[in-house]
């Protein structure tokens, strides 16, 4: 049996009396790469920001782990520290370290960002970044300066941050936006990776990178759910052609 890894209850989220989220629900199963898609305004990102506990929801409920914790009201840190990771859309990196740098800090970030540049490698760790190096595709770029990086491999060195505190859930906004096809491409096929071992719920306003990578959709209108399931079933749905798809 699919096991439940999130699931979102009946959230609502209220912006001084604008609802931008109204009684939304959402489930996510392990192993999973979900796109949650919709016209601008939608809700998506609100939904992304409730997951991770920037905003609280006015009602409703967010239980993570096949319903055993409810994190609705937990705080942001604590979130991240149960295993939900989320990537905006700018890319937080230390532009003036190089990449492995970047993954070194990352892996012992628990500790503080501080205490984490004093403190000393183990063995194990450098096996553990050379591996995220290659899956993220930058072991030829270890060495360089990450302000340097192409703004996809800045994308891709974030992610392989996030990968290193081995988060359950990885949470993306737009993560293929302003880059090259090239860079769109390889960028699904990581996904298709990390979904090896981690559940993935992906904001995506590019639709040929959401046909493309997609097993399942959800897709959102005015704060609510208007359609789930395959993208050949949402593609068929007329009512998101109406909203979304302009067909
Ligand atoms: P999407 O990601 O689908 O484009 P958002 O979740 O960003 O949509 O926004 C949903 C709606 O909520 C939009 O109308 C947006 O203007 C509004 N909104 C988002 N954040 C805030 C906020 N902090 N205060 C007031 N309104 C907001």
């Amino acid at each position: 049996m699919e096991s439940v890894i999130l699931r979102c209850d009946e959230v609502t989220v209220d912006f001084d009396g604008f609802k931008a989220v109204q009684g939304m629900n959402l489930t996510l199963v392990k192993g999973e790469l979900r796109f949650l898609i919709g016209p601008n305004g939608a809700g998506k990102t609100t939904m992304l920001d409730v997951i991770c506990g920037k905003t609280k929801p006015a009602s409703g409920k967010v239980t993570f782990g096949g319903g055993s914790v409810d994190i609705t009201r937990k705080k942001e840190h604590q979130i991240a520290e149960l295993g939900i990771g989320r990537k905006f859309q700018t890319p937080s990196i230390f532009a003036s370290l190089t990449v492995s740098e970047n993954f070194e800090i990352a892996m012992k970030q628990n500790r503080g960002v501080f205490a984490a540049m004093r403190a000393k490698m183990r063995a194990e760790d450098s096996d553990r970044i050379a591996a995220q190096l290659e899956m993220v595709g930058l072991a030829e770029k270890a060495h360089r300066r990450a302000g340097g990086l192409s703004h996809g491999e800045k994308q891709w060195l974030e992610i392989g941050m996030m990968l290193l505190q081995e988060p359950e859930i990885l949470l993306l906004d737009e993560p293929v936006a302003g880059m090259t096809d090239n860079e769109t491409e390889k960028t699904g096929e990581l996904l298709q990776e990390i979904r090896k071992t981690q559940s993935v719920v992906v904001v995506e306003h590019d639709m040929e990178f959401v046909r493309n990578f997609a097993s399942f959709v959800t897709v959102m209108h005015e704060g609510k759910l208007l359609k789930e399931g395959s993208m050949e079933d949402v593609q068929r749905d007329d009512r998101v052609a109406e909203v979304y798809l302009g067909k």
